[in-house]
This record gives structure tokens, sequence and C-alpha cells, in this order.
């Protein structure tokens, strides 16, 4: 496990680092709350030993700053103390500590302490990717999707290489549902989503967008040629074969939307999916089952 220590006593630290490396951890030391701080803001730790007392900032304030970032992942942090007695291990725990050790310590407690961090903080993981899917179709849900998409634009801005962005809906999925009823609803919208991830290049990304909305992020889409490759190659791979859902076979098609991110105009994640939104509106009005392409952000429209 990647572990952090902020220790301002030099031999306080030398022991506790060598000792975490003896049992197999990759350590990085800081000699100060303020150095450790640094380090936290240049990578993520999962686990944090901290000094009570330090002088620059310490263990306390440490803790705080932690917890006020609230980073994407759970850092676990442990409070190194001489201090004894029920109050400061609360005035710890409100600052943001997940637990004590009292110094000097001995390698016992310290094995046990890092396997309870080790718990909690799998647990941790668990949750937060759980809270990233979609349970029903185990894709990305809205918020992942789109929290990928933006992260996609400001990469492909950076490296002036468009990306593609595919919405898509399942052709009268309501009708499925009044139909059959909404266990059939669930068995089509998971075999959609497989189709999906199987049309998919390793670097495409797939959530759930809505109920039976799909939003792909394609960062090798440079060009709309091959953002309509992709979408013609999901639409195909959606409609190839009936799906079965218990009493009989349903046949399944999809309208989709394409577009390919400006190089000219600064566009958001909200912007270029309201483009791909339009063009998904006229691939239905269209007559469904088709892809449409959104023309090009006009140029009229950059700021001067
Ligand atoms: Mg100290």
């Amino acid at each position: 496990m990647k572990i952090l220590i902020a220790e301002d006593d030099m031999t306080s630290r030398l022991v506790l680092g060598a000792t975490l490396k003896k049992m197999g951890h990759q350590v990085t030391a800081a000699s100060s709350g303020r150095e450790a701080w640094d380090a936290l803001n240049q990578e993520h730790f999962p686990l944090l030993i901290s000094d009570w007392m330090m002088p620059d900032m310490d263990g306390l304030e440490l803790c705080r700053r932690i917890r006020a970032a609230q980073g994407a992942r759970y850092t676990y942090i442990i409070l190194l103390t001489a201090l004894s007695g029920k109050g400061s291990y609360l005035e710890g725990l409100d600052a943001g500590a997940d637990d004590f050790i009292t110094k000097p310590f001995d390698e016992d407690t310290l094995v046990a302490r890092l396997r309870v961090a080790q718990r909690i903080l799998a647990l941790h993981e668990t949750l937060r990717i759980q809270a990233m899917h979609d349970a029903l179709t185990g894709l990305w849900n809205r918020a992942a999707i789109v929290e990928n998409l933006t992260h996609e634009l400001d990469r492909a801005r950076r490296d002036a290489r468009p990306l593609g962005v595919v919405l898509l809906d399942l052709d009268h999925f309501k009708s499925v549902n009044d139909t059959h009823g909404h266990g059939a609803g669930d068995a089509v919208l998971k075999e959609a989503a497989q189709r999906l991830k199987s049309s998919m290049r390793c670097y495409d990304k797939v959530g759930r967008y809505g109920g039976e909305e799909f939003l792909v992020v394609a960062p090798g889409c440079a060009q709309c040629e091959n953002v309509l490759t992709l979408a013609e190659r999901i639409r195909g791979s959606i409609a190839a074969e009936a799906v079965d859902i218990g009493e009989q076979m349903l046949a399944m098609s999809c309208s989709l939307g394409a577009a390919v991110s400006s190089t000219h105009v600064r566009e958001d994640a909200a912007a270029i999916i309201e483009r791909a939104d339009a063009a998904l509106y006229r691939a239905k009005e269209g007559g469904r089952n088709r892809t449409e392409l959104a023309p090009e952000t006009p140029m009229a429209t950059i700021s001067q």
C-alpha cells in the first residue's frame, strides 16, 4: 500500500518508515505537515500516518485540510500521538482522523491498525465504484460518463484533437414496458448495454445517460467519418438480432445522434451533448433506426 508519513522527529520518521517498508509498503516521508500537504496535492495516498505535534502545520490541521478537500478517493488517517485521554482522541476524530497509535508504537499494534485501515479502504473503494455505475446495466452512470466527457474534452483541447460523442436512444422502448412489463424492459436494456460494450473500441466509454438513453465518449474519433462509422457499428449491433425476453423474441433498434467536438469553439460537456441530442431528435423524426451527424459549431459563435 502507498503510505505517506508526516513526522517532524527524524528518528521516529526513520524507524516508522523502515518498519513499514519491511512490511512491504511503499513509503513517502514528509518532515512537516506542510510538506505532507504538498505531497497529498501531488498524488493520492490511501493512507496517511501523521504525527500530532508538528511545528508548521500540526496533525489536526492536516486532517482538517484533507477532509475539507474531499477528494474522490479516501485517505485513511492514523494520528500518532504521545497524548492520551479521551478529550484529545475526540478532538482528533472531529478533525477527521480515523484511528490513533500511541508513540512509541509497537509493531503488533501497527500491523493490527493497518489491517483495519485496509479493510475500510477496500470498502470505500467498492462503494466508490458502485456509486459510478448503473446498477441494472453495469455501465457508467450519468454523472460518471458526463465527468469522463468533461475530462476527455479538456484533454482533446490540450492535444488539439477533437473527440466524438454519440447519444443513442432505444426505439419504441416505452411500448416494450407498456406491452410486456418492466421485466422485459430491463432485459432489453441489459442486452442493449452488452451489445454497446461489444461494439466499442477499448478507449471508448459508454454510460447510461437516462432511462433508455446511452452516451458514448469516443476519444479516438477525430473526424466526422470516424464517429459516423462508430455510430453505424453500434446501430448495426443493437439491431442485429431480436432480444429474448422470455415469452418471445423482441426486435430492437436505436436512433443515434453523433457530434464531433469543436476545434475552434470552447465547448463544454453540456454543449456537445446538446448538439448530439438535436441530431438524435432528427434521427427520430427521420424514421428511427438511423444515425444523424450534428453540424459543426458555427464559426460565428466564436467569442471576440
Ligand atoms: Mg512531533
